[in-house]
């Protein structure tokens, strides 16, 4: 298959996007008294999905600034609800002028694009002159009402706390799918991936971080009862939900360790250095960065893709520098715990190089290419795979044999 780079969207190729969904006036309601009952059969674990690998550390300081735009007023109220997490959680939103050069979180009120946030510590894979969370105040406040859009605000911040989706728990919800589809087609301007990723993804049992499924969470859509197989409908939850708070707190305690602490890594944007070795017959590329782990044994694979001039990955059958069939290098180092390790340093002898020898490049000498760089933490533990960073791409160049 042809695969195509979008370098016009590198920044958002590695970060996941989660949006809230609009409101409809008086979807659901009948529905609500089973729900309430069936809340009570529940168990007293806590509950919900989160992404681990994009947590904040515990007790973290979280910079959060607006873009321009939005009045005090409504900032204010983003404020109020976003620190609501901190009730339950051990973290910090500070909220700073819009001047500041470089925050962890930025937000948008605008008049559009929906209400969505980028999960976790990937916002810090976004640009500075990028926003990671949007707010469109006139869907979700104006027409849809303080308490919805009070709910938006809260849903949110969860995203950029790593918390996905509740309705992404494995067998939470029996989708009626023909009808989910058809439904967000005519009512949204999501195509069927969007619908996909937004609504009906599941994801691996692992991220439930051994909970139970929670339909009153504050992350999990409304569902219609046409929606589901067996007539099962979810209303708006407008409040943190008790599962949310158990959840939260368990993700940041204020005492104690974190549950489930998983392998996290953060690194710096990478220099790259391609170097064409006529010796060696083949190019090598240096990326230099710098990269932290926190308490956990992980490994990470260190990528590197060829990229031809029209953006294309290249073809190869060979058994060889072949990353799921294309042109690629890699190379797997372990990352002890606590390690601080700077690759490639200026005047220091190299500790990383990924090298593709001319022979496995089924190009003609001159033909353009650029190198795509990219990093996968590896939890073997958990068997889970995480891209971290985003991807890096040099200038084109001529491939000199
Ligand atoms: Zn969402």
């Amino acid at each position: 298959m042809k695969m195509r780079v979008l370098l016009t969207s590198i920044l958002f190729l590695s970060a996941s996007v989660l949006y809230a969904q609009k409101h409809l006036p008086g979807s659901c309601a009948t529905k609500l008294a089973d729900l309430m009952s069936k809340d009570k059969m529940d168990t007293t674990k806590p509950r919900g999905m989160a992404d681990n690998y994009y947590l904040w550390d515990p007790g973290a300081t979280v910079s959060v600034k607006f873009m321009p735009g939005g009045s005090q007023s409504l900032r204010n109220e983003v404020i109020n609800y976003a620190k609501l997490w901190e009730q339950y959680a051990n973290i910090k939103f500070k909220f700073v002028p819009d001047n500041a050069a470089v925050t962890n979180i930025r937000v948008k009120l605008t008049d559009n694009d929906g209400a969505w946030s980028t999960i976790g510590t990937q916002c810090n894979d976004v640009s500075q002159s990028e926003h990671t969370l949007n707010l469109d105040t006139v869907d979700f406040k104006q027409r849809a009402g303080a308490a919805y859009w009070r709910a938006t605000v809260v849903h949110e911040f969860g995203h950029s706390l790593g918390l996905m989706h509740e309705q992404s728990y494995p067998g939470g919800i029996k989708w009626n799918l023909p009808v989910v589809y058809n439904y967000y087609l005519n009512h949204s301007d999501w195509d069927s991936a969007m619908i996909y990723s937004q609504v009906l993804k599941v994801n691996d049992e692992f991220y439930t971080n051994g909970t139970a499924y929670d339909s009153k969470s504050i992350m999990q859509y409304w569902v219609r009862k046409e929606f589901t197989l067996d007539g099962v409908a979810i209303d708006e939850n407008l409040e943190l939900s008790n599962g949310d708070k158990i959840l939260i707190s368990a993700l940041y305690p204020k005492a104690g360790t974190r549950i489930m602490e998983v392998p996290r890594i953060t690194v710096t944007s990478p220099v790259l250095k391609v170097q064409q070795n006529k010796l060696r017959d083949g190019i090598a590329i240096y990326p230099t960065f710098n990269l932290k782990s926190n308490s956990k044994l992980g490994a990470v694979y260190f990528i590197a893709r060829l990229v031809d001039e029209n953006n294309y990955y290249i073809p190869t059958t060979a058994e060889k520098y072949n990353l799921n069939g294309y042109v690629a290098s890699y190379s797997r180092a372990i990352i002890l715990p606590n390690s601080n390790v700077n690759y490639n340093t200026t005047g220091a002898k190299a500790n990383l190089e990924l090298f593709i020898p001319y022979s496995y490049i089924p190009l003609s000498n001159d033909a353009k290419v650029r190198v795509e760089f990219y990093m996968i933490l590896s939890d073997d533990v958990n068997k889970q795979y995480k891209e971290v960073g985003s991807r890096y791409y040099t200038q084109l160049f001529n491939i000199s044999k």
